[in-house]
């Protein structure tokens, strides 16, 4: 894009990307490049990585180990990472939770959690679906029944992603059954390795384990661990989208399949084989169009001007020019994409049989077809732009 970056901040992404030529590890970014899983003991290793030097959670606030910089500065910094083939971190600790504790945490919690999650020694997942609230979630029934210096949590939540290697899941449930829909709902951390808790896996049609399905059945958790006051959750949960709401354009992941897709389409005989110019130009005109509205949304965040709902609009359009990028990327592997589908071939060792750069396409475009649900909807976005943005 031809963007106006002032001299600082062409100083500040250069000094990015100097890092990552130097820091980032060669066979973790290989792995990202290809598409290919990356595993806990990667992501630990390059979340440290960034922690030593400070970056690892640079939208905290600076005495819990934040960076103080604007959002330009972050959109820049993702740009670059992502360009660069590093993993994104684990986005339940550090855009999500971790802010949240920042924000409402006692400072026991502060000091027991926030450190913790910067150097990658706990892991989190996400406790909102149930299976009747998803879009709708203050319909969440598992129940928080407090029992002196305790709460007893019954219930189920559902798609939640990641559980099988996290530590703690940070949970909406409901602690006054007797109140309006949001106005009884509290927010707790819980261990889970604690009785009274029994992990699911759910697998893709592809065969993947990308959820899980979490059950409480009696679970103790000491009251200290609720997040924020009894029935009050709800606005804890809202604060965690405060400023990552507006960091959903997934402009950095466009921009890093755009340029793969230059690659591979160079492989192939350049990009006006087999007619893929004018598509190519439609993807990179409407990233052009993406990055700019981001960045005008996130130069007016920075002055301090109020953003209303014009963040739903950068989720939707972000995450449909993902997957139209897929698309493309799955028609440039042609006749390879599906017998190199190691999941499809139910095996992940098998050695690759066609072209390296093929080898994971049609994960890719499996699993990002999910963006269209998780996050929020596209339907619901669009309800959100019909009514806040176009008035309707
Ligand atoms: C890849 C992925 C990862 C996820 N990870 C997590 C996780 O870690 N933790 C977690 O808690 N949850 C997670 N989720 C769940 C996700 O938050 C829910 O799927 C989402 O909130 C939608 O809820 P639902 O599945 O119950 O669908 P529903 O809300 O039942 O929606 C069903 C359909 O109806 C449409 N719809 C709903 N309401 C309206 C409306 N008002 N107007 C028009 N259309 C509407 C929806 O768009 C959808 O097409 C994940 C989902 C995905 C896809």
């Amino acid at each position: 894009m031809k963007s106006d970056l002032t001299a600082a901040q062409h100083e500040f992404r250069d000094e990015v990307r100097a890092f990552l030529a130097e820091r980032l590890p060669e066979d973790i970014a290989r792995r990202v490049r290809y598409g290919r899983a990356v595993g806990k003991e990667d992501q630990i290793r390059w979340t440290r990585i960034l922690n030593a030097r400070g970056w690892a959670a640079p939208h905290w606030p600076e005495e819990h180990g934040g960076t103080g910089w604007s959002l330009v500065e972050r959109h820049i910094f993702d740009v670059e990472c992502r360009a660069a083939h590093a993993p994104p971190l684990s986005g339940f600790g550090f855009n999500m939770v971790g802010p949240a504790i920042a924000r409402y945490g006692s400072p026991e919690q502060k000091q027991r959690f926030l450190p913790a999650i910067r150097h990658a020694d706990m892991w989190w997942c996400q406790g909102y679906s149930e299976p009747q609230a998803g879009s709708d979630l203050a319909s969440v029934r598992t129940t928080a029944v407090r029992d002196g210096d305790e709460y007893v949590v019954n219930g189920q939540k559902i798609w939640t992603s990641a559980a099988e290697i996290a530590d703690w899941i940070f949970c909406l449930v409901r602690t006054d059954p007797a109140a309006q829909q949001q106005k009884g709902i509290s927010f707790l951390l819980l261990d889970l390795t604690s009785p009274g808790i029994q992990i699911k896996p759910l697998f893709a049609f592809n065969g993947k384990r990308l959820w899980n399905q979490v059950f409480f059945d009696d679970v103790r958790v000491p009251v200290e661990n609720r997040l924020g006051e009894e029935n009050r959750g709800w606005t804890v949960a809202k604060s965690l989208l405060g400023d990552e709401r507006l960091m959903v354009s997934r402009v950095s992941e466009n921009k890093r399949l755009l340029g793969l897709l230059r690659e591979y389409l160079a492989l192939q005989g350049g990009v006006e084989s087999a007619g893929f110019a004018s598509r190519f130009s439609e993807l990179s005109i409407r990233l052009d169009a993406l990055e700019m509205t981001s960045l005008r949304i996130l130069t007016d965040a920075d002055k301090g001007q109020t953003i209303g709902a014009e963040p739903s609009m950068l989720k939707l359009k972000g995450s449909q020019l993902v997957q139209a990028m897929d698309e493309l990327l799955f028609e440039l592997a042609g006749y390879w994409v599906l017998p190199q589908d190691r999941s499809l071939r139910g095996t992940t060792d098998a050695p690759p049989i066609g072209p390296e750069h093929t080898e994971y396409i049609a994960s890719g475009l499996y699993h990002h077809r999910g963006y269209t649900i998780a996050g929020g909807s596209s339907e619901v976005q669009h309800n959100i732009i019909a009514k806040q943005v176009l008035g309707l």
